[in-house]
């Protein structure tokens, strides 16, 4: 008996996992953001019995257009770009790669965390442009990031290991909120759960690092940046329509926030007309949570086995629905 499947590969995977798929199945590669790959992706979802890949939205009426699709394998954690539900109402199974881009991910939102505090970007431009001709005065120092208190809003694996640089590394108190209580042995006595209202006045630094999901999407609004404690730094190393981009840049052209440290934002690529692209205060890096050459390399190969395991009838450890 055949059992070799068919598989769509929807965004690039490096040459070894690639290759993997293809001794195993018949494998399609069609990036539907590539306008001249879109095509090609459509006419695939047909026969598709596995497709793996990330950033792409995959809704109902996608997976109406695949009747034989039995996996969906996320190159991400984040699942916010698929319709969970209708996953689960037509049997679709959807992995994604937790724990492989935790400490990877944490490192990037504490160089943010580090970046606007010291205005590292600002002042490195400082010198590239040749306008570092006298001593720095007070209108261009820094903030201290060591001592303060650290607010975590989501206190799941990267929530952590952000806790852990920031209690460990810098003396840091950390103040956390999610809806369940974490118990995080080595961090016991440097982080503390309070409730969301309560950590934004109390925290010197507010991190997001919780799911986009339809409660949390435009968490972040007018009401929560005003009870930020004024001169504080808001970060966000999760997804950026958690935030309402229009209240943060209020608060932060009133002068309540200090700066911001951003690595998602509603609409990625930035538009051109955002005004976070050059917004002063604003420290802004394009989605790069998990980009370094390790990270990627492990996150498409865990991606890679849990579609080679659900395809033969297994159900992965990572799997969401
Ligand atoms: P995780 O281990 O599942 O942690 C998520 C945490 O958020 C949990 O503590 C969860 O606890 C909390 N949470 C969920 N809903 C909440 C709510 N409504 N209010 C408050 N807290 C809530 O996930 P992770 O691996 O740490 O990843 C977290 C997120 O980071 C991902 O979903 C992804 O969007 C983002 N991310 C971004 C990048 C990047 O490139 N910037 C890279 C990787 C991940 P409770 O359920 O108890 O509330």
């Amino acid at each position: 008996m055949n059992s070799r499947k068919r598989v769509v590969v929807f965004r690039e995977l490096p040459p070894d996992q690639l290759a993997r798929l293809q001794a195993e199945h018949e494998v399609v590669v069609a990036n539907p953001r590539v306008p001249a790959e879109h095509g090609a992706f459509l006419a695939a979802l047909p026969t598709a019995q596995g497709l793996i890949g990330s950033s792409f939205p995959i809704d109902d009426a996608m997976l109406a257009m695949a009747p034989q699709l039995e996996v969906v394998s996320s190159v991400s954690v984040g699942v916010d770009n698929y319709d969970l539900a209708a996953f689960k109402r037509r049997g679709v199974m959807l992995c994604n790669t937790p724990g492989v881009l935790t400490e990877t991910t944490a490192d990037t939102i504490f160089s943010l965390v580090m970046a606007a505090s010291r205005r590292i970007v600002e002042l490195a431009l400082l010198v590239r442009e040749g306008r570092w001709t006298q001593n720095i005065g007070e209108s261009l120092f820094g903030w201290d990031v060591h001592g303060k208190t650290l607010g975590i809003v989501g206190f799941g694996r990267i929530g952590q290991a952000v806790a852990r640089r920031g209690a460990l590394g810098f003396g840091m108190p950390v103040l956390y909120s999610s809806r369940s209580r974490v118990e995080v042995p080595d961090l016991a006595v440097h982080v503390r759960r309070v409730e969301f209202e309560e950590l934004l006045p109390q925290a010197d630094i507010v991190v997001l690092t919780l799911p986009l999901t339809e409660l949390t999407r435009g968490l972040m609004g007018a009401s929560q940046f005003a009870a930020m404690k004024a001169g504080a730094i808001f970060i966000n190393g999760a997804r950026g329509a958690i935030v309402q981009e229009d209240a943060l840049l209020a608060a932060l052209d009133s002068g309540h926030l200090r700066a911001a440290g951003l690595d998602v934002f509603a609409t990625e690529p930035l538009p051109p007309d955002s005004p976070l692209r050059n917004h002063p205060r604003v420290t802004a890096t394009p989605h790069i949570g998990s980009a370094t050459h390790e990270t990627r390399k492990a996150m498409a190969q865990l991606a890679t086995s849990n579609l080679l395991e659900a395809l033969a009838g297994k159900r992965p450890a990572a799997t969401v629905t």
